[in-house]
C-alpha cells in the first residue's frame, strides 16, 4: 500500500462490501487523477499509462477501492494505447452500463465494488472471450505475483 492510501479509509483488496460515498467524499480520499477518471469518467490520453506495455505477473485492483479487477495473464497488446484485457477476475469484478455519449454506441465499465468509472468493453478482442476491455491506466494499482514468482525462481533445475 503505498502513501496515497493513507487517507483512503474503504481501500481494501479482500473486503468485498460495496463502496457507497459521496462525490464529496471521494474527493477527499483520492489523488485527483483517480478522481478525476473513477468519478467523473475522465479518460486519461492514450499511451501516458505506463501499464500500457506493461508486462509484469500479478493481479490489477481498482486504484480508488481496491476490488481485484483483471490478471496479468488476460492482458494483451491490442495497440488502442490504453492497457487492455479479455477478462476480468470474476463477474463481480466489474459492471456494465450502455454509454451512448460522444456520438457512439459503447459500454461502460465501472468498477464491481465502488461504481469507480473504469473504461469500456468492446468485442473486437482476442479469445476466449473476444472481448477487449480498454481500461485507464490511472484507476489501475498492480501487486506483483511476489509468492509464485520466488516459487518458480526457487524450482531446483532439472
Ligand atoms: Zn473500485
Amino acid at each position: 500500500m503505498d502513501s496515497t492510501k493513507k487517507n483512503n479509509p474503504v481501500y481494501s483488496t479482500s473486503d468485498t462490501a460495496k463502496v457507497a460515498l459521496t462525490e464529496e467524499e471521494w474527493k477527499k480520499i483520492l489523488p485527483a487523477d483517480v478522481y478525476y477518471i473513477a468519478r467523473q469518467k475522465g479518460t486519461e490520453r492514450a499511451w501516458t499509462s505506463k501499464f500500457e506495455s506493461f508486462k509484469e505477473v500479478g493481479t490489477y485492483y481498482c486504484a480508488a477501492c481496491g476490488n481485484p479487477l483483471f490478471k496479468s495473464d488476460t492482458k494483451f497488446e491490442s495497440g488502442c494505447g490504453w492497457p487492455s484485457f479479455y477478462e476480468p477476475i470474476s463477474k463481480s469484478s466489474i459492471i456494465y452500463t450502455p454509454d451512448n455519449t460522444h456520438g457512439m454506441v459503447r459500454t461502460e465499465v465501472q468498477c464491481g465494488r465502488c461504481k469507480g468509472h473504469l473504461g469500456h468493453v468492446f468485442d473486437d478482442g482476442p479469445p476466449p472471450t473476444g472481448l477487449r476491455y480498454c481500461i485507464n491506466g490511472v484507476v489501475l494499482d498492480f501487486e506483483k505475483a511476489k509468492e509464485a514468482e520466488k516459487n518458480y525462481k526457487e524450482k531446483p533445475a532439472q
